[in-house]
């Protein structure tokens, strides 16, 4: 792949990765994906079904039988260094695919998600050493330990709002513990994927540990979360499909884990500082064009800095530059597909039929040549919401922030937790005091304090209530991917109880 080859007008093909071969589907069928910014078809690529996934599943079963577990904890730690190592090596021409791809500006896809899937490779080959169990002290002349083993075959289903990101947040813990994986990539976004099956196949994993197979949710997707071949399935995505992997996965017992959709409080106080938070807020919802799961959808302001506050942000919104998203001053780029966009234009109407104010934004920005048939959206600000309102509690997943008014502690504690996710929340405030107080009070996995959307493969992310189950990242993640057994050992050379002569 070379840097100009991500935009060029004819369009890449892609196969399946399966058991080390690049190969078509069973079916001969492909699909394409589109480049979000111009409407033009960036890759065809093989599609994936249940005919795929069955032989992917083969095929990481034999190898977690064969080959993997074979394979010491220090070699597989090796080839996640040198994994990391081929990223960075080729981190611009991925980062330049993501941007046509997804639609994400180039200076987040180079500068956020692929700095973060190599320090994410980087961050698990450390642990693949250092997965131990433990020795417990139980009484009498026993002993007991415990093994910590992988699971076994891994299913991976993930999003395209950071397609390369996710299949490491998933891939890295996994292959660290020993596990063998198929991952199916978003359909909207599965290019930067497979390239990331080349640089697997380079970094010396044996055939079959990691398969790609692209394809739909409702075909693929649905074939691998109810696969009776599987040990575990691992889901980031909306909490409506969360639920159907759930429901698909109870029938075979297979072990789950969930990132879902969220609707985060972000919150400003009276005494906070405006420059920061103002900062904070820009962040929180329109990093990504808004897709994000974390975004801080919901802007809780203090009733007394509410007005300066919305004057200035409104301001800074109106500023931010939303268009191709190739040109390095680009804040903003397309949201992913059409699909999205009109999904989002939905909830314009809906915040208006339910009485809110579009203090900003509410349409597509005005652009020219080819980004004309993009899927763009301007910055948008919905004021005068109730906490009760369908935009304030339903997961709209663009540049889209719902502005809420709150006068003390106890009616915003209350009205932050008022909702069925609970992934991520923010507050911004000078009195430390009513900040941690805020941390535990607030149901959410993950809270920042006068800061917004901070990651490190090193801590854990992941949901409270409706917004899923596990954790993703640092030594927590290795819980998803790691299953206990607990070993006795007699010590005495005596029959146990009563049952001897
Ligand atoms: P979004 O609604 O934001 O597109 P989804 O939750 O639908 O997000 O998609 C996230 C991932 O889940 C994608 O890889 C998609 O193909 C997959 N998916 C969608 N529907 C299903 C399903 N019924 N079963 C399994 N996977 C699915």
């Amino acid at each position: 792949m070379s840097s100009t080859q991500a935009a060029a007008e004819t369009p890449r093909k892609y196969q399946l990765f399966i058991d080390g071969q690049w190969v078509d589907a069973e079916s001969g069928k492909t699909f394409e994906t589109p480049n979000p910014a111009t409407g033009k078809t960036l890759a065809e690529v093989a599609e994936g079904d249940k005919a795929d996934i069955d032989k992917a599943v083969a095929a990481a079963r034999k190898a977690f039988e064969g080959k993997w577990s074979k394979t010491s904890a220090r070699e597989r730690g090796r080839m996640l260094y040198k994994l990391s190592q081929l990223i960075e090596a080729r981190a611009k021409e991925l980062a330049e695919l993501e941007t046509a791809d997804n639609g994400k500006p180039i200076r987040e896809a180079q500068y956020i998600d692929l700095p973060g899937v190599v320090e994410n490779f980087e961050y698990f080959a450390g642990w693949a050493t250092k997965i131990e169990g433990e020795t417990i002290p139980v009484p009498g002349q026993m002993f007991n330990y415990t093994l910590r083993e992988p699971v076994g075959v891994c299913g991976q289903i993930i999003p395209w709002n950071f397609p390369l990101l996710m299949a490491a947040w998933k891939l890295a813990p996994a292959l660290a513990a020993g596990n063998t994986v198929v991952l199916k990539p978003a359909e909207q976004t599965p290019t930067t994927a497979l390239e990331l099956g080349k640089l697997i196949q380079e970094a010396g994993f044996p055939d079959g540990v990691v398969n790609i197979v692209p394809g739909f949710g409702e075909t693929a997707g649905a074939a691998l979360a109810s696969h009776k071949g599987i040990d575990k399935i691992a889901f980031t995505g909306s909490t409506e499909v969360g639920k159907l992997i759930a429901k698909a996965a109870a029938d075979n017992l297979t072990k789950v884990s969930l990132e879902l959709g969220g609707k985060a409080p972000n919150i400003v106080f009276a005494d906070a500082d405006m420059e920061q938070a103002i900062n904070g807020a820009m962040m929180g919802i329109f990093f990504n064009q808004g897709q994000v799961c974390c975004a801080g959808s919901r802007l809780f302001l203090h009733e007394e800095v509410k007005d300066e506050f919305l004057e200035r942000f409104k301001e800074r919104a109106g500023k931010i530059k939303v268009g191709d998203p190739t040109d390095k001053a680009t804040q903003m780029g397309p949201q992913v597909s059409e699909e999205q966009l009109n999904r989002i234009k939905s909830y314009v109407d809906l915040a208006r039929t339910e009485g809110a104010t579009v203090l900003s934004g509410g349409c597509p920005p005005t652009l020219e040549g080819d980004f004309q048939k993009g899927y763009f959206f301007q910055p948008t600000i919905f004021s005068e919401v109730q906490n009760t309102m369908r935009v304030a509690q339903e997961e709209i997943f663009g540049p889209v922030v719902s502005v809420i008014t709150f006068k003390d502690e106890s009616d915003l504690i209350r009205q932050a937790n008022e909702v069925a996710y609970g992934l991520s929340a923010g507050i911004w405030t000078r009195d430390i005091t009513r900040a941690h107080r805020f941390a535990r009070e607030i149901k959410a996995g993950v809270v920042w304090i006068n800061t917004f959307n901070m990651m490190n493969a090193a801590s854990p992310f992941g949901g409270y209530k409706q917004s899923g189950y596990g954790r993703e990242m640092g030594k927590h993640a290795l819980e998803m991917y790691t299953q206990v057994k607990s070993v006795w050992v007699d010590l005495s050379g005596k029959p146990i109880g009563w049952f001897g002569k």
